[in-house]
């Protein structure tokens, strides 16, 4: 039994840093280069299991040396890794570039994320032995459909991250009891300019917690006031994944019980860890920091 299963992608990225981004047709020296296990879906379940919960990964990698480190990766987080498909194509990959001052461009190629196109057997049994789901956009959208409405017929909670953006079904809407988006994110979805507008119509089919960035998280629902919680004021290095750290803490937070703005002060602090070092997954914190942190922030 786990208390989280994050059903979601898993890639490696495969970062080149450079002096400036390459022109069209240009080849140009890189400077270092980096392996880092990635994917929304294996970042959420290293932050997870990371913060102290019981975590199952549901994906699939390719029968390859990449796909072996990522699993080995997810493994060493303390993530339950025996629902992990093998597919019989290549592991999914990031191929990212980062300029100094920080530009950067990303081409995902999906591999064997791109298989996940209905709910394996082994993938809904952990949906069925779980208190909470996880669920992101990079993964092809009827599994993630899929997944929903199997979980939503349980009773499972189901926490789905919106990313990357693209408009949603009503069907998909209803069977999620909470949908994590970004300004950008919501905005797209709803169709509105104003993000706090867009989470408002967003929550007349499930409860919304709009992420702001620094500026911290609100959480709207159909029938309450908004409530919300600041960001912890730090100085940041390096954002990546500071929502899927947010999103994987919250989950932990709220399967063992706790309430929501809680678990939100709890995944603010994560977040606000997480961005102050450099990397991804990599950042998340364990419990002991966020406790830590906590306690010197009370
Ligand atoms: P990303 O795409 O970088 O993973 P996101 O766009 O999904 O992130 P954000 O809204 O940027 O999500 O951040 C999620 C949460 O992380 C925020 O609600 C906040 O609590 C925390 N956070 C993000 N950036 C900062 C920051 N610079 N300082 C402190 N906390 C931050």
């Amino acid at each position: 039994m786990a208390d989280v299963v994050v059903l979601g992608s898993a890639n490696m990225d495969l970062v080149v840093t450079t002096d400036r981004l390459p022109g069209r047709g240009e080849t140009i020296a890189g400077g270092t280069f980096r392996q880092v296990p990635g994917g929304k879906g294996a970042n959420q379940a290293i932050a997870a299991a990371r913060a102290g919960g019981t975590v199952r990964f549901a994906g699939a990698v390719g029968d390859d040396d990449l796909g072996r480190r990522i699993v080995a990766a997810l493994a060493s987080a303390g993530v339950d890794t025996t629902a992990v498909g093998r597919a019989g194509v290549p592991t999914g990959t990031a191929h990212i570039t980062v300029a100094a001052g920080g530009d950067n461009t990303i081409v995902v190629v999906p591999g064997a994320n791109g298989t996940l196109t209905d709910l394996l057997p082994a993938h809904a049994y952990a949906i069925a032995t779980a208190d909470t789901l996880l669920l992101q956009l990079e993964l092809p959208l009827p599994v993630v459909q899929a997944a929903a409405t199997h979980a939503h017929a349980l009773g499972v909670r189901t926490i789905l991250t919106p990313a990357p953006a693209r408009p949603l079904s009503d069907d998909l809407l209803a069977a999620v009891d909470l949908l994590v988006p970004n300004e950008h994110e919501a905005t797209l979805i709803a169709g509105v300019d104003d993000p706090y507008r867009a989470a408002q119509l967003l929550a007349k089919h499930c409860d919304v917690l709009l992420t702001l960035g620094e500026r911290g998280a609100v959480h709207v629902t159909a029938d309450a006031e908004p409530v919300a919680v600041p960001a912890f004021p730090v100085t940041a290095v390096d954002t990546t994944a500071a929502g899927d750290t947010f999103v994987g803490v919250l989950a932990v937070a709220l399967a063992a019980g706790a309430a929501m703005p809680d678990a939100m002060r709890r995944a603010s602090a994560a977040a606000a860890l997480s961005v102050q070092q450099p990397g991804a997954s990599d950042s998340a914190p364990t419990a002991a920091r966020i406790d830590a942190f906590l306690g010197g922030a009370a």
